[in-house]
Formats: C-alpha cells, sequence, structure tokens
C-alpha cells in the first residue's frame, strides 16, 4: 500500500462509528467524502478564534477573517495548478460553478447555430445547465457517444468533433458512474484548434489525483471541496484569467460592486465580482486545511492508492460473477466501480449491504445517459477515498454475494 492507511483512519471520527456492532464500511466517497479532523477543526477554530465576514470589517477580527479567506483561496488554488489566486472564484462546489459558466460565459456568447458538445458520460450537473442555455440562445447540443466497456467513443481525428460554430467543450475529467478517466488534455488541444472553449467537471478528478488545470487545457475547472475531504458548500471554478475577464456577473449583490447608482453599477475586480453576498468562509478555510491534508499526503500516493483498491475490486467483482461497468484497466479507471450482481435490484442489493454497515450508492447516479447507453435504470457503486483498505472490499464482495443469495430467484 502506498499510504500509511492504519495511520490515515485515526484522522477520520466518523470511521470509529459502528452499526449494529458493525464497524462502518463506507464505500460512497464520490458521493461525499468524511472528513479528518484537522478539517472539522480548523472551520471550527475559525468560528471560535477568527470569525467575523470576510472583505467587510476593518477592525483585526474582521482582517483576520479576511486574511484566512484569502489564504484560503492560494492554498485551493495552487494545489489545482493555478499560481495566480484570483483565477479562482469560490462557489458551493461543481454544480454552481458550471452553472456560472453556462449562465455568464455561454449565454450571452452563443446564438441559434452554435453549437456545445457533450458527452454522453456527463453527471447531469455538466448537461443541464448546458441544456438551458441551448433553449435561451438557439444553440444546439451535441454528444460525444461511449463505447461498450465506458470510454469515450472517439474518432481517430479528434478535430473532426468540432467545427468552427463549436463554442464549447464540456466534458467530465473522471466519471462518477463509470469510473473513466478521460484525456481531457487531447479533448482540449483539438477543441481549442477549432476556437471553442473547455470546461471541465473536476468533481471526480481533484480528490483522487494531481491536477495541473492548465496542463489539461482547460478554460474552466469546476470542483467540490465535500468531495475532497473539505466541508460541504467549499469548491469552486478556476478559469483563465481572460476567461473570467469575459464572463458576465450572474449574481448581484454585496461585495461583487465597485459603484452602485440608480440605474446601473460597475463590477468589482475578478474573482470577487462572482462572489455576491456573504461567502462560505469558514467552509473554504476548512478545505484549505483538507487540501493540505492531501498535499502532506501526496497526490501521486492517493491515486495509487485508489488504483490498488480498484484493481482489486473490478478482479473481486469480477470473480463473483458480477457485471462491472467501465474500464478494465485501472490506469484509465478512477476509484468508483458500478456494477450489477445477477438480478438483484441495485436498491435491494444496498439495502442489504447496509447490514452489514456497508455504505454503497444504488441508483441512477445522477447520469440517465450512461443508464440508457447500457440498458439499466440502475447500477450499483463503490467509491474509494485514502481511508478504504483491501479488507474493506472483501466485507463488500461478501456481502453482494449473501445478497445475491437471499434475492436468488
Ligand atoms: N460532477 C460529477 C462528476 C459528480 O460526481 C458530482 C457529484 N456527484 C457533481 C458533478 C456535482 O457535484 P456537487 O453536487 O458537489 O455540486
Amino acid at each position: 500500500m502506498s499510504l500509511d492507511v492504519e495511520k490515515i483512519r485515526r484522522d477520520f471520527p466518523i470511521l470509529s462509528r459502528t452499526f449494529a456492532g458493525k464497524p462502518l464500511v463506507y464505500l460512497d466517497s464520490a458521493a461525499t467524502s468524511h472528513k479528518p479532523s484537522v478539517v472539522i477543526e480548523a472551520e471550527a477554530d475559525f468560528y471560535r478564534l477568527h470569525n467575523a465576514n470576510a472583505h467587510r470589517g476593518i477592525y483585526t477580527l474582521g482582517e483576520e477573517a479576511t486574511e484566512a479567506f484569502e489564504q484560503a483561496r492560494a492554498t485551493i488554488a495552487g494545489f489545482l495548478g493555478a499560481t495566480d489566486p484570483a483565477r479562482l472564484v469560490f462557489t458551493r462546489g461543481t454544480t454552481e460553478a458550471i452553472n456560472l459558466v453556462a449562465l455568464g460565459w455561454a449565454r450571452p456568447r452563443l446564438g441559434s447555430g452554435d453549437v456545445i458538445v457533450l458527452t454522453e458520460m456527463e453527471h447531469h450537473s455538466n448537461i443541464v445547465p448546458w441544456q438551458l442555455a441551448a433553449n435561451a440562445t438557439g444553440a444546439t447540443l451535441r454528444y460525444i457517444g461511449l463505447t461498450d466497456d465506458g470510454r469515450l467513443d472517439l474518432p481517430a481525428n479528434l478535430g473532426s468533433l468540432f467545427d468552427d460554430r463549436t463554442k464549447v467543450l464540456a466534458v467530465t475529467a473522471v466519471s462518477n458512474a463509470l469510473g473513466t478517466i478521460n484525456d481531457v488534455r487531447a479533448l482540449a488541444d483539438a477543441a481549442h484548434g477549432a476556437g471553442a472553449i473547455v470546461v471541465v467537471d473536476g468533481a471526480q478528478a481533484a480528490p483522487h489525483m494531481p491536477i495541473d488545470v492548465d496542463a489539461i487545457g482547460a478554460d474552466f475547472f469546476a470542483f467540490s471541496g465535500h468531495k475532497m475531504l473539505g466541508p460541504t458548500a467549499s469548491g469552486g471554478l478556476i478559469g483563465t484569467r481572460e476567461r473570467l475577464e469575459e464572463m458576465e456577473p450572474v449574481f448581484g449583490g454585496g461585495d461583487m460592486i465597485r459603484e452602485v447608482f440608480r440605474d446601473h453599477s460597475t463590477w468589482n475586480d475578478v474573482p470577487f465580482r462572482f462572489e455576491a453576498g456573504t461567502m462560505q468562509v469558514a467552509q473554504q478555510v476548512g478545505l484549505a486545511r483538507a487540501v493540505r491534508y492531501l498535499q502532506a499526503l501526496g497526490m501521486q500516493d492517493v491515486r495509487a492508492h485508489e488504483a490498488e483498491l480498484t484493481r482489486y475490486a473490478i478482479d473481486r467483482l469480477d470473480a463473483a460473477g458480477a457485471r462491472v461497468f467501465g474500464p478494465e484497466s485501472t490506469t484509465i479507471h478512477g476509484g468508483a466501480v458500478a456494477f450489477s450482481y445477477r438480478d438483484v435490484h441495485p436498491h435491494d442489493l444496498a439495502q442489504i449491504l447496509n447490514e452489514d454497515a456497508v455504505c454503497i450508492r444504488a441508483g441512477h447516479h445522477c447520469a440517465q445517459l450512461v443508464m440508457r447507453r447500457y440498458g439499466t435504470p440502475a447500477t450499483s457503486r463503490a467509491s474509494f477515498s485514502v481511508f478504504n483498505t483491501l479488507e474493506e472490499i472483501d466485507v463488500l464482495v461478501d456481502a453482494v454475494q449473501k445478497a445475491g443469495e437471499v434475492f436468488a430467484v
């Protein structure tokens, strides 16, 4: 194992919980991850010692709050490869970040005949905002399809996916429903070649692997803090300076303005013009602490650990006769393993697993286009984080087999 998981597990207080005498086996980090004590303490310490509204009070306590918030911005932006902290707009997470781009950048620019390219493996939060933008502007959506083994079905010449009417490519770095890791850079180069911008859904990538937003060619990169050991309502949108300057404000209110007149206003600088009203100060401070925790583990090692868990899970589920979705190779399969088992409905399976305190997700995973593509209304999904062990996967597979016996027809 590339990480000292026993030591890591002691950092997560919730892992000491038991359910009906059984230890918690949490395999749902793709939905939300648990938080180490240092993150819980960082958020509590902010409230205990430094709480004031950011960017407002000129008293020392207010300056401390502002300093903590802006230091968090620098830490989080740097973690994702943006050395200029002003490139990070804080949001409540990925959904808000993508909506911000669709509303603030795309809507004012798109028109009839323009094209938004998506993929069939997108989470609904990287589909629906684009549908709304298309409906409002007359633009059309085009989808990149999927192969049987859960990869993007790409032509040899990626340039043929885009033409001069393509304005946006919106693609996930890692699929939450299939685990697939996409070669975003190759797609981004082709999209840029046609003059389109590239919006990357980083929700399942930022927590699990080293990310450099510029190296992958993202004009915009959206991510959620609650999936990367941070608090709920933390996360953000990283953009290039050029694209952020082009983007229109979406929410109006306090702190996003420079001057307000009776009939119009002028805008504050990037990124503050996108941060109307009181922000998630304590949560983003907590996320910065989560980032430092991940940095101390080393993102290469985090990735290696989760790849090892994924390999083991795929092999054991295969051997147990489950149908595993997504790529076979863990070089392109991140730490989320979707599967179905015999005729057992995923909800029944999840319920039986709960009897052994095993938490997995059952359903369409907010990716109904993926479910349609593979002809199933729902799958079961086990997803991993830094605190998971091979033994937990054994507990999972044993419980899955037990469920098979209970529901055998
Ligand atoms: N995109 C992907 C790939 C996701 O997995 C998720 C969360 N399941 C989201 C977007 C939405 O993230 P949030 O709910 O944190 O906004």
